[in-house]
C-alpha cells in the first residue's frame, strides 16, 4: 500500500513522518505519473491558492478528481480540506468540488504560531489534540458527510466514504489516530473487486 502526498509546498514532510511511523510506504506526488503509483493520497496544509494553481497547471486537477471517483481514498488537511470542498469563501476560489461542504478560509489559528484545542472525536475515547494554523471553518456540511469531530459547534473532521477532511493538522501532533483511520480507509477502498 503506497500513500502519495502532494508535495508542492506546505507541510507534506510531516505527513510522511507520521505515515512512516505507522509502517506505511509514502511517495511524494508532483506529477500525474506519481499519482498513478499510489493507493491513497494526502493533500497537506499550506496555501490552497498556490496548490490549486499547481494542480491545474500539471494536469493533477483532473487526475485527482478521477482518483477520487475511482474510489481511492484522499485525506485533505487544512488547505487540503479547502481543496476538497464544493464551495470556498473568504475569499471565494475554485476547488476540486469532491466533498459537499462550504468552507470559510483563514478562520482558526494564527499565521506564525498554531492554536491548540482539545475536543471529542468519534475515532477515540479521550479528547483529541487539534492544532489550527489559519484553518478553515466548515460553515455547511452536506448530509453525505459524517462529522467525526467538532470544535466550538463546527465540524473539524468529516468523512464521506473514501474522502476525509480535517481543518486542523493531525500530522503536527504525536497522536496518530487520524492517520491510522486514513490507512484503514485506503486499505478498504483499494481492495480489488473479486473476479468472477
Ligand atoms: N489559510 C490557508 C489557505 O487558505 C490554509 C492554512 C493551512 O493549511 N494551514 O490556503
Amino acid at each position: 500500500m503506497k500513500i502519495g502526498i502532494l508535495a508542492v509546498q506546505g507541510d507534506f514532510e510531516a505527513h510522511a513522518t507520521r505515515l512512516r511511523e505507522l509502517g506505511a510506504e509514502t511517495r511524494e506526488v508532483r506529477t500525474v505519473a506519481d499519482l498513478e503509483q499510489c493507493d491513497g493520497l494526502i493533500l497537506p496544509g499550506g496555501e490552497s491558492t498556490t496548490q490549486l494553481q499547481f494542480l491545474q497547471e500539471e494536469g493533477l486537477y483532473d487526475a485527482i478528481r478521477n482518483f477520487a471517483n475511482s474510489g481511492r481514498a484522499i485525506f485533505g488537511t487544512c488547505a487540503g480540506a479547502i481543496l476538497l470542498a464544493s464551495e470556498v469563501k473568504n475569499p471565494p476560489q475554485s476547488s476540486l468540488h469532491l466533498m459537499d461542504m462550504t468552507v470559510l478560509r483563514n478562520a482558526y489559528g494564527r499565521q506564525v504560531a498554531s492554536d491548540v484545542f482539545f475536543g471529542p472525536c468519534k475515532l477515540k475515547s479521550g479528547p483529541m489534540e487539534m492544532v489550527f494554523i489559519r484553518g478553515p471553518i466548515v460553515e455547511r456540511a452536506g448530509n453525505s458527510l459524517e462529522v467525526l469531530a467538532e470544535y466550538a459547534g463546527k465540524p473539524v473532521l468529516v468523512q464521506n466514504k473514501n474522502l476525509l477532511a480535517a481543518t486542523f493538522h493531525p500530522e503536527l501532533t504525536s497522536d496518530t489516530t487520524v492517520h491510522e483511520h486514513f490507512l484503514q480507509m485506503v486499505s478498504a477502498h483499494s481492495a480489488k473487486p473479486a473476479t468472477a
